[in-house]
């Protein structure tokens, strides 16, 4: 267990988590400014992007680039650095690191060396498109970007589409259609925002069902960012999606879990009696008497 008092000694190392804006520059804290003009250093994802950002703020705080490539070296660095007493400020490109960004993998190292993590509140996309949506914001299920391979998106989306809750992507606008067609596919005709440019100029969000919306995919030029907003399941699609085995054979289900699930045939029997709320003696019957 570890308890974090974030003010407590102002004087320590933190690593600090800063977002920046996804578009409006207005849109940068007050706190935002002040952490990136006192801090030590600021590790960037892109430090040629993050330095247009603070030659417009005039900003001089020394800037390091945090590169994949790099990435446990600069940790490594970055957390030395922390452990002396430095303040690191951590940005990526726009919006919240480590939300489909990195950031992460510091946050990790520096808990496990105990160091404080501080994070700003600011932009970010996904929260922002939700919102806007007019879709359910009680609950929600941030996925980020969908795999591109039509068939791990596919599988991603089987996995997701009993979900009672709000879906959120975000996609490329190379494949916003593509995407929008394999929704329809694979979840049906549900609800469907496309939140498109947020907060700049050619903002833009196209609400209607999947079905309108293709429409309105294959029709226009798709140009900017996209967050994609799906409507959750509802009682209907949770129990269909519950019941995807009901037309299958009780030895069927079993193979089911063997063949595209690789479970033993011990586990695929227990898994398919849960399934079907029976005991597993009667599917363990029925699956031997019939092979
Ligand atoms: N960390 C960022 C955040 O907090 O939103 C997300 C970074 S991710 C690499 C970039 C994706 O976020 C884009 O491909 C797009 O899907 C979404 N995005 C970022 N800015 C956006 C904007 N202004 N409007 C709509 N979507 C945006």
């Amino acid at each position: 267990m570890m308890i974090q008092k974030s003010f407590a000694n102002e004087t320590e190392g933190a690593i600090i988590l800063v977002p920046t804006p996804i578009g409006n520059l207005e849109d940068i804290t007050y706190r935002a400014l002040n952490t990136l003009k006192t801090a030590t250093v600021i590790a960037a994802e892109d430090t040629r992007n993050t330095k247009k950002l603070l030659n417009y703020f005039e900003i001089t705080t020394p800037l390091t680039s945090y590169h994949e490539h790099t990435r446990n070296e600069k940790i490594e660095k970055l957390i030395n650095k922390a452990e002396s007493g430095a303040q690191i400020a951590v940005v990526s490109d726009a919006g919240m690191p480590a939300i489909s960004d990195p950031g992460t993998d510091i946050v990790k190292a520096a808990l496990e060396r105990d160091i404080k993590v501080i994070v700003l509140p600011g932009a970010n996309a996904a929260l922002s498109a939700l919102v806007g949506s007019g879709l359910s914001t009680d609950e929600f299920y941030f996925y980020g970007f969908l795999p591109r391979k039509k068939k791990e998106k596919v599988e991603v989306l089987d996995r997701l589409k009993s979900i009672p809750a709000s879906l959120l992507f975000y996609e490329s606008p190379f494949r916003v259609k593509d995407t929008v067609n394999v929704l329809h596919e694979t979840l049906g005709d549900r609800k469907i925002t496309l939140a498109r440019e947020l907060t700049k100029r050619f903002e833009e969000y196209i609400r209607g069902t999947i079905e309108e919306v293709l429409t309105w995919v294959e029709t226009n030029e798709l140009k900017g960012e996209f967050v994609i907003v799906v409507e959750g399941a509802n009682e209907d699609d949770a129990q269909a999606a519950a019941d995807w085995w009901i037309d299958l054979e009780m030895k069927e289900h079993v193979e089911h879990y063997m063949d595209q699930e690789g479970l033993s045939s011990k586990e695929a029997i227990k898994q398919t009696a849960v399934d079907r709320g029976v005991p597993k003696r009667e599917v363990y019957q029925n699956y031997h008497i019939r092979n």
